[in-house]
């Protein structure tokens, strides 16, 4: 059970793939919790990682892979995983094509988010971070209960650097030259499942959950 939730920042990848990580119990491997952590602990891929992800542009191609094929040999991928923000340059699609033909696995669907920039540039930009669980809340659609602070684990809300206005810009631009490419390559593939990202949370969920089923 291998699904790819595609789509650009701000599309809501990240909360449907935690919602669907409960309901598959499978989990949900996200490239930027694990590059944000790695810039957390200080190590020297994060410090490398860490001048592209807040000037809005991609991490290298091997780093990225790297991360990935450490990630997915682990116990608790071995019945399947989603995979929330990789990949996303052709690149890496077909390096993942590869390692999943290696080890006699396929995808078994593609998510595609679709929502228009002018919605996502809101999005992005009202949007604080938990800096402890990954948890995300927005100023008007879903603010917390208590201010800077996290409803789920008490966490410290934070803004993301790169949910800054001009880096907001940059990450979508990328997004249409180096991630939009892999709609037409998975779509030769039939993989690919498209989904209005327009409406609440639980809505996309429901339509989400018809496609995995
Ligand atoms: P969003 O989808 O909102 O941009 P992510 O947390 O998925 O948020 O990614 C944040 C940043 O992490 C990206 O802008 C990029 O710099 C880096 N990143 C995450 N995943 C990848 C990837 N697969 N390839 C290259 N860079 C990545
Ligand atoms: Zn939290």
């Amino acid at each position: 059970m291998i699904f790819i939730l595609l789509g650009p920042p701000g599309a809501g990848k990240g909360t449907q793939a935690k919602m669907l990580e409960e309901k598959l119990r499978r989990p949900q491997i996200s490239t930027g919790n694990i590059l944000r952590k790695s810039i957390q602990s200080g190590s020297e891929l994060g410090n490398k990682a860490k001048v592209f992800m807040n000037s809005g542009r991609l991490v290298q191609d091997d780093i990225v892979i790297g991360l990935i094929k450490e990630r997915i040999v682990e116990d608790d991928c071995q019945s399947g995983f989603i995979l929330d923000g990789f990949p996303r340059t052709i690149v890496q699609a077909e390096r993942l094509t590869e390692t999943l033909g290696e080890m006699n696995l396929s995808i078994d669907a593609v998510i595609d988010f679709e929502v228009d920039s002018e919605e996502l540039i809101n999005r992005l930009s009202g949007r604080s971070t938990c800096l402890t669980c990954g948890a995300m809340f927005h100023k008007e659609s879903c603010p917390p209960l208590k201010d800077s602070v996290c409803d789920d684990c008490g966490g410290e809300l934070s803004q993301r650097e790169d949910d800054k206005e001009i880096t907001i810009k940059k990450r979508l631009d990328v997004y249409e030259d180096e991630t939009a490419p892999l709609k037409e390559y998975y779509r030769k593939q039939g993989n690919l499942k498209t989904v209005q990202g327009r409406g609440t949370v639980q809505e996309i969920f429901s339509k989400v959950c018809a496609m995995v089923s």
